[in-house]
């Protein structure tokens, strides 16, 4: 085609936005290819640094703080922009899911919790002790432990939060996803059982985790609640991004992590690398080899 203007012109289709997981109106729709997500100063803190990190080609690239309606949002890159129909999954890393200092906080005024021992009934009848039975309620602590022990968070080091495919289905309901088989057939699903999206996805997690290996970022950070995003569209793109830094948080200095040491309270290990040699070592076993 020629170009008989100087200006850019961009061709590109506009197409629906997904959110695949989260809290409903954290997001707008920036300029096309951008995105507003509710302000958070921990993630504008982290997006700002890992702009001058080896991550940087791993995470949407960020463009700082703007206000609509009075609302401030961090501004970064539509991840979903350069695809045609993609399909989606969310991947939240590491072998818990709240942080330290939520724990410590949940500790320091210890209050008998009702809804959580409901929440826990309803999903395993059995998981209540006899005296958390005989109470008919839990400890705060107690009930994020074991929330963590549904999915694959604590078995795998990761967990699938959610999957929207091309076709338009979309499946949140992984919570119980625990075993290596329950997160392969997802995965195979995930990909329409296209083996050259899975390579290419295998081959993008070992780039990312020998870059992983060389971030001071990472070795500063304890990272928790943030996820790898999977995308990929019929043309055979498939790429894979680090999200949802809001609680991501630097470690008082010198301490740093290698995100493979088991947690005991107080090492502030993440499980975050242990999560992602599971993942390249599941989708490894998923191609002939
Ligand atoms: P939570 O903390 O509950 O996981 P959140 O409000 O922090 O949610 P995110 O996890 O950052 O939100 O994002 C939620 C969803 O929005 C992701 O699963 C993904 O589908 C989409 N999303 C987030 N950031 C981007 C991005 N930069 N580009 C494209 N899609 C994105
Ligand atoms: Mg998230
Ligand atoms: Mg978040």
């Amino acid at each position: 085609m020629v170009h008989w203007s100087p200006f850019v012109v961009s061709f590109k289709k506009r197409y629906p936005w997904v959110q695949l997981t989260g809290h409903a109106g954290s997001f707008q729709a920036g300029e096309y290819g951008k995105l507003l997500k509710k302000y958070c100063e921990c993630e504008q803190l982290c997006l700002q640094e890992l702009m001058g990190d080896v991550l940087r080609p791993f995470v949407p690239g960020y463009y700082g703080v703007v206000q609509q309606d009075e609302q401030d949002y961090n501004l970064m890159d539509d991840l979903l922009a350069d695809f045609d129909s993609p399909s989606i999954m969310d991947c939240k890393m590491g072998s818990r899911t709240y942080l330290e200092e939520e724990l410590v906080k949940a500790r320091e005024r210890p209050r008998l919790r009702k809804d959580m021992y409901e929440k826990m009934v309803a999903v395993d009848p059995c998981a209540p002790s006899e005296e958390e039975h005989s109470q008919q309620a839990v400890l705060k602590p107690r009930y994020m432990q074991w929330r963590e022990t549904l999915s694959s968070t604590a078995t795998l080091g990761f967990r699938i939060e959610g999957i929207k495919k091309a076709d338009g289905t979309c499946n949140t309901n992984f919570k119980k996803t625990k075993d290596q088989e329950q997160v392969m057939k997802a995965l195979e699903d995930f990909v329409d059982g296209n083996m050259q999206i899975l390579r290419t996805y295998l081959q993008r997690l070992e780039e990312l985790r020998s870059v992983l290996e060389t971030s001071e970022f990472f070795r500063t950070h304890e990272v928790v609640g943030s996820s790898l995003l999977f995308v990929h569209d019929a043309s055979g793109q498939a790429r894979v991004w680090m999200i949802d830094f809001g609680k991501t948080v630097p470690l008082p200095p010198p301490l740093t992590l290698d995100h493979r040491t088991p947690w005991q309270e107080g090492n502030r290990e993440d499980g975050y690398m242990w999560g992602l040699d599971n993942l390249i070592h599941i989708f490894s076993a998923m191609l002939p080899s």
